[in-house]
């Protein structure tokens, strides 16, 4: 069998504390119109990454409404999941030589088939996350549940080979979600197709609000000098979040700023085997230099120590160059932090009205930005607040509850 994630039930009610009570009364009328209805959501992996933080808030909260919700991982080995992350990344534009070779292709078939044969079936609705586990529909019998392809990364502009491998299997859903419209391929080919972008989760250890003083000494804890300025990036060790890039862009900042420390705080996910080489290759660069840290899950810094990095710093780097939404701007965000970010996929629509001046291309645009903050502390905490207010209206849990129990009722009637 695959395994289930125990995520317990959360508290939706507390929701009303933040957002008033329409939306939270608009939730309840839904679940009382999906009564009955098992949902099932299925990823790669139970820690590291947006889907797995995602869903380790969602499904808890969504059972707080009374309906039956459940998640279940996939298998696979290391290689299933470096052909895997071959595929995310050619679907992202980039490298595609991985995945066109037969053994390759064979090898997800392979791994596939083995997880639908071991997969629970007894739920009404399966949202399959990604392309990991995204052919277990094809190799499935299972003929009266629906099935949803939910997309979180950006396939605006695809290697062909790569999305043409992966339509094969997406043909065979009752619907796909996309974060934005400009990531729908032209061609896709399912009967429903629906846009909805991501959420945090305001009372999960990540981002329940705790006093900066706490948080500055928890970071002093960590090494952090609480005298100096900080900033910060929050990120899976991957080449699409450019932490070399980074590392340059600290360099740059503290020729301006001196005293000026960096943290890089990464985890390690168990789907993604380009982390372990990434990780260690910027040990080795933060090495030559004092002021730049590196932490990990794997040495305790977990959720607690990502909100404490997160509330403490003095500005927040989130430079992707692909990003699907980037879970960690509107973590950030609600924080009232002020975040520098590349212009990239799913960012510029959380960084909206001023801070959408704080969208960057270049290494230097970035650092630019990163000093003129840190050297006007008023305009940065006006961007903060801007900030929160902008995830308080749109990237809130409760939002996307509504959206995509919105759609499992729509794709159920239809
Ligand atoms: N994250 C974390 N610890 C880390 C690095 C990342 O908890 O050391 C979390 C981060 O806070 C965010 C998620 O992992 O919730 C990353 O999601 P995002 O959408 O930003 O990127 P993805 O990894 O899905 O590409």
């Amino acid at each position: 069998m695959l395994n289930k994630v125990s995520v317990g039930v959360r508290n939706l009610q507390k929701y009303r504390l933040i957002l008033g009570n329409e939306l939270i009364d608009e939730l309840e009328k839904l679940a009382a119109e999906l009564k009955g209805i098992r949902i099932c959501h299925v990823n790669s992996t139970q820690f590291g990454g947006g889907v797995a933080e995602l869903l380790s808030s969602y499904v808890p909260l969504v059972r707080n409404l009374g309906i039956t919700m459940d998640w279940q991982v996939i298998h696979g080995d290391r290689p299933f999941f470096t052909v895997t992350k071959s595929l995310h990344n050619a679907l992202q534009g980039g490298d595609s030589s991985l995945i066109r070779s037969k053994e390759a292709l064979e090898l997800y078939e392979t791994q596939s088939k083995a997880n639908a044969l071991e997969m629970d079936y007894n739920y009404d609705v399966f949202i399959i996350n990604d392309p990991q586990p995204a052919a277990v529909r094809y190799f499935s019998d299972n003929t009266h549940a629906k099935w949803l392809w939910r997309c979180h990364i950006d396939t605006s502009e695809p290697d062909e080979e790569a999305w043409n491998f992966l339509h094969t299997y997406l043909k065979h859903y009752d619907a796909a979600i996309f974060t934005m419209a400009e990531f729908i391929p032209r061609d896709l080919t399912v009967p429903i197709i629906a846009t909805m972008a991501p959420a945090i989760d305001a009372l999960s250890a990540k981002n329940m609000a705790l006093p900066r003083g706490l948080c500055r000494e928890m970071t002093e804890n960590l090494g952090i000098d609480r005298a100096r300025p900080l900033i910060l990036q929050v990120s899976r060790f991957d080449p699409w979040k450019d932490p070399f890039g980074v590392i340059k862009i600290y360099q740059l900042a503290k020729e301006r700023v001196p005293g000026l420390q960096l943290a890089l705080v990464g985890s390690l996910a168990a789907d993604d085997p380009e982390g372990s080489e990434m990780y260690a290759a910027i040990h080795t660069e933060a090495d030559k230099d004092n002021d730049v840290y590196v932490f990990t899950n794997l040495t305790g810094v977990g959720s607690m120590q990502v909100n404490a990095f997160q509330t403490a710093c003095d500005v927040v780097i989130q430079k992707s160059i692909r990003e699907g939404f980037g879970l960690v701007v509107s973590e950030a965000l609600w924080k009232a932090r002020p975040v520098v970010a590349g212009n990239a996929g799913g960012i510029p629509m959380q960084m909206t009205g001023n801070l959408s001046n704080y969208l960057v291309q270049s290494i230097e645009g970035c650092a630019d930005k990163v000093v003129y903050l840190l050297k006007n502390p008023n305009i940065a905490a006006r961007l903060g607040k801007e900030g929160k207010e902008n995830v308080k209206r749109n990237f809130l849990m409760p939002r996307l509850m509504r959206d995509e129990l919105s759609l499992v009722k729509r794709v159920l009637e239809a």
